[in-house]
């Protein structure tokens, strides 16, 4: 076995098979000129192209791919996290890998922890190769979360960062299933900064994050973050009951001057049919929090492995 590494640098991986080699060239060639030691985690998130087999494979080439292989997909976030609790590094970067995240920004982020800071996160100043419809959503996203939870999530940042030691302990505690791993770091504090960087177009093949998947994580956020979707039910119905109590006398007074104006069924209709709605719609929110409850209730493990680190050394 080899001595314990400076850096741990986690890539997950769902059917990257053309990156890969790619993926190892680059990261190798940009982690030697540290000249500290260094190991690769690769994590294989249920891949069905033969990615698994090329990273036992690489594993096998060179000590310092550390693979994970999971027993099935479990999603990006879940990916990122098993490469979390294997990394051993003093500092831990995580890293797309389909080279969207240039591997040669790690050594900026790398600059900024040896001068102290424990978070450094990339900040994509540019983004290319994505459509208006993902660049559209994703600024949305943001300024969403940053609007209704309670931590800041700095601006048009990814996962891609580099995380001293000390953060990646106190992360690995955080054992929540629902997890959005950009906002649990900037939750934790320690002293955090970030770098700018362009975020490139993929090297091979398609997004593996599709809306219905960045919708989902958007509400992980949201939940993981914030009462504010449950408190609105509570806003809501002191206005819906202030505006009836204001409307009592309005109507009686309509009435008594036999004016024709809100007569018949067609008003009550639209006002139950708009309560009803409204009132679905929360307890739609209630679920989400109730899902997520149980989730954690039942304590079932974040993911499942086929192979670890060791099953290789
Ligand atoms: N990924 C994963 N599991 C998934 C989906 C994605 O491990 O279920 C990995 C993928 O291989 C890539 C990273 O997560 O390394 C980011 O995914 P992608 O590039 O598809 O997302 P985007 O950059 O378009 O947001
Ligand atoms: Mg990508």
């Amino acid at each position: 076995m080899m001595a314990t590494p400076t850096f741990s640098i986690i890539a997950p991986i769902w059917n990257e098979i053309e990156t890969l080699p790619e993926l190892y060239r680059r990261v190798s060639e940009v982690m030697d000129q540290t000249g500290d030691p260094w190991e690769l985690i690769l994590i294989d998130d249920g891949s069905t192209d033969g990615s698994t087999d090329q990273i036992r494979a690489m594993a096998e080439e060179d000590a310092r791919i550390r693979p994970v292989i999971f027993a099935r997909n479990f999603g990006h976030q879940i990916a990122v996290t098993a490469g979390l609790d294997y990394s051993r590094g003093q500092a831990v970067v995580i890293i797309d890998a389909d080279l969207q995240d240039p591997p040669e920004v790690i050594l900026e982020l790398i600059a900024k922890w040896r001068e102290g800071y424990e978070v450094v996160y990339a900040v994509r100043a540019q983004r290319e190769g994505e459509s208006w419809f993902k660049l559209f959503t994703a600024k949305l996203f943001y300024r969403i979360i940053n609007r209704l939870t309670d931590i800041d999530i700095p601006l048009d940042t990814g996962d891609f960062r580099l995380m001293d030691r000390a953060v990646v302990n106190v992360m690995n505690g955080m054992r929540e299933h629902h997890r959005f791993l950009r906002g649990m770091s900037a939750w934790v504090g320690f002293k955090q900064t970030g770098v700018e960087y362009a975020r490139a177009a993929r090297f091979a093949g398609e997004t593996h994050y599709p809306f219905r998947k960045m919708l989902k994580l958007a509400l992980t956020a949201i939940t993981g973050f914030s009462f504010f979707p449950l408190q609105l039910a509570t806003y809501l119905g002191f206005i819906a009951a202030g505006l009836s109590i204001i409307s009592i006398p309005i109507v009686g007074i309509l009435r008594l001057s036999r004016m024709a104006a809100l007569l018949g069924q067609a008003s009550t209709l639209i006002a139950v049919l708009f309560l009803g709605g409204v009132q679905l719609i929360f307890l739609g929110i209630l679920g989400e929090y109730i899902g997520r409850l149980y989730d954690e209730a039942r304590g079932r493990p974040l993911y499942i492995t086929r192979q670890t680190p060791e099953d290789f050394e």
